[in-house]
């Protein structure tokens, strides 16, 4: 079967691998001038199996409430003329509800225990290099009330099956050692041990690299216009070439990895998807000495912070703004986040140096991906992933190929219309 991945993001790629593992043919379309441009190139770097809640908890509406009108917050909501902003917002809050909370946080454990192994799988048969590491994240707690909630946390993912530990502050200091520089301490720490970070970028573009040397046909600078519908099915595809006109191209079925932009593409097929772009900051800073940089990634609970070493370089990311598509580096939303590295990390990197990125978290209002088929018996999404799309990206391509292919992934997880 001729499958036609639409999006060259680390959903689309590792969508890719895994069809071209099950002997389909594969090509893949993007308008971007390589793999991995977009939501997918400067990310927190975390597989993080020990963060399955998404943001939709019980406490989020307080938090929000709390945070209201600071520039600073975590989480920001910029209200627009924007119906599916409104309707995006409204289901979140309904996402808040404890039994969904609990459901959509098992759901996304199980689903991210399956892209564990599927990840070290694949770099086991490949060999791919991505700067990874693989310490574990310690979560850090610098609130009373948030390091209370710690141990109940531990039980809650031991119950699903993921290893994380509460730790003392000497223990966070002797499994980073780089803490101990900053006159901050945390209060304490969670530590999951097998949890990982690398470059997701890198990650991305090596395995679009290795798919290419394997026949997978890589259109870039190539946007999907129009999903062209023949009865119940798709007939192919509207292209447009950033150089040389419009094209309609055809395969047996497509998968949409569209992050973002999938909405629009399916809305006139009659498919609501309910994905919002959820805007999000990260900052790149060469290290300039190493014995001063985390290596073990981290998480800061407090104010919402990760960071990940990769190579000679620290990626520290966060934020969360319902801004529409707008991509623009605001300074006020980037500048806590060197506030962060320079506070916690005193000389450890050159920010002078850093790179501000900003980009768009694909997110549904319970933080699900959708993964299985379409109402068009040959349409396919893989996408909606939020703000795990790295740590979910194995296990929900390899979950897809199985569903493509007529069985049902060994997974607790509610996959799309299953056969
Ligand atoms: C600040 C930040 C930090 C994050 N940290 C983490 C983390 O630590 N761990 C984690 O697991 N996740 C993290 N995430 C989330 C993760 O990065 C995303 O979930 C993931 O990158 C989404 O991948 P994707 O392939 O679905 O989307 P994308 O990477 O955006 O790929 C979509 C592709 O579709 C293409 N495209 C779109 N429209 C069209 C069109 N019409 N025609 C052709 N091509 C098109 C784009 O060019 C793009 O290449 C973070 C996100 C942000 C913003």
């Amino acid at each position: 079967m001729h499958v036609m991945v639409l999006g060259a993001g680390v959903s689309g790629v590792s969508t890719a691998w895994y069809l071209h593992a099950a002997g389909h043919e594969v090509s893949v379309i993007d308008r971007q001038p390589e793999a991995g441009r977009e939501t997918s190139f400067a990310n927190g770097g975390q597989v993080s199996i020990s963060h399955p809640e998404p943001w939709s908890s019980p406490g989020a509406p307080w938090l929000m409430l709390r945070w209201l009108g600071r520039a600073d917050s975590p989480l920001l909501f910029r209200p627009r003329a924007d119906a599916a902003q409104w309707s995006w917002a409204l289901s979140f809050l309904r996402e808040c509800l404890p039994w969904r909370h609990r459901r959509n946080t098992a759901a996304i454990a199980a689903l991210a225990l399956h892209s564990g192994q599927a990840l070290r799988r694949l770099r086991a048969q490949t060999g791919i290099a991505y700067d990874q590491l693989e310490r574990g994240i310690l979560h850090l707690f610098y609130d009373a009330a948030e390091l209370a909630h710690a141990p109940a946390r531990a039980a809650a993912l031991g119950g699903f099956g993921v290893t994380a530990r509460v730790c003392g502050v000497d223990e966070c200091l002797s499994i980073e050692p780089a803490l101990a520089a900053s006159p901050q301490r945390p209060l304490g720490g969670l530590y999951a041990p097998h949890d990982e970070s690398g470059d997701a970028f890198r990650f991305t573009q090596s395995l679009a690299a290795l798919l290419a040397a394997r026949g997978v046909d890589f259109r870039y600078r190539t946007t999907v216009a129009h999903l062209l519908p023949a009865g119940n099915r798709i007939a192919g595809v509207e292209v447009r070439h950033e150089d040389r006109g419009s094209e309609t191209l055809a395969a047996d079925a497509f998968v949409v990895c569209l992050g973002s932009y999938g909405p629009r593409l399916v809305a006139p097929l009659g498919e609501r998807l309910p994905i919002y772009p959820v805007k999000g900051y990260s900052v790149t800073a060469p290290v300039v000495d190493a014995a001063r940089t985390p290596s073990v990634s981290l998480t800061d609970e407090s104010r919402r912070i990760v960071c990940s070493r990769l190579g000679d370089r620290l990626r520290i990311a966060g934020t969360a703004e319902l801004d529409g598509f707008d991509t623009t580096i605001r300074a006020e939303r980037v500048k806590p986040i060197f506030d962060w590295a320079g506070a916690r990390f005193p000389g450890a990197l050159d920010l002078t140096r850093a790179k501000a990125w900003a980009g768009l978290r694909p997110a549904t209002p319970g933080n699900l991906p959708l993964i299985g088929r379409a109402r068009a018996s040959n349409l396919w999404f893989n996408t909606g992933h939020g703000t795990l799309g790295w740590t979910l990206a194995c296990g929900s391509a390899a979950s897809l190929a199985e569903l493509m292919d007529g069985r049902t992934p060994d997974v607790g997880f509610p996959f799309l219309r299953p056969a």
